[in-house]
């Protein structure tokens, strides 16, 4: 699996730098989001290193649709029913700091930013 000796997701991938897990099998790990914008805000990841959306294509499918999939049964399982935002965010005009895919889902009581 391809990793980024630099990039801050592989290390909390590698168990390097802690997280608060949520979730981890073969291919994704979901941890809580350092800095939540939202009363719950976990982050999936792959955990192969991916830059950004713009280097997946259709050979990412089944991981880009399992990411997505899963998003309802963590946030229940994390005490949201009332509703949650997804946001993937991508390159430099898209807000996207930290290199290495994932996605942000949001939920729990508002008010809260729509970041
Ligand atoms: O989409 P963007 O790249 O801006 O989001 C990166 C997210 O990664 C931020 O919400 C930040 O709080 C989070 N982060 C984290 N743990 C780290 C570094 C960043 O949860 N060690």
């Amino acid at each position: 699996m391809s990793a980024d000796p630099n990039c801050i997701f592989c290390k909390i991938v590698a168990g390097q730098i802690p997280s608060r897990k949520v979730h981890e099998d073969d291919e994704l790990l979901v941890f809580h989001d350092i800095a939540p914008w939202a009363p719950v805000h976990v982050l999936i990841i792959p955990k192969q290193h991916i830059a950004t959306m713009y280097d997946t294509d259709e050979r990412h499918t089944a991981m880009l649709g399992r990411m997505t999939a899963m998003a309802p049964k963590l946030m229940r399982d994390l005490g949201v029913t009332n509703g949650f935002r997804i946001v993937v965010n991508t390159g430099r005009d898209g807000m996207q700091e930290v290199p290495h895919v994932h996605m942000h889902v949001m939920g729990g009581p508002r008010p809260w930013t729509k970041g």
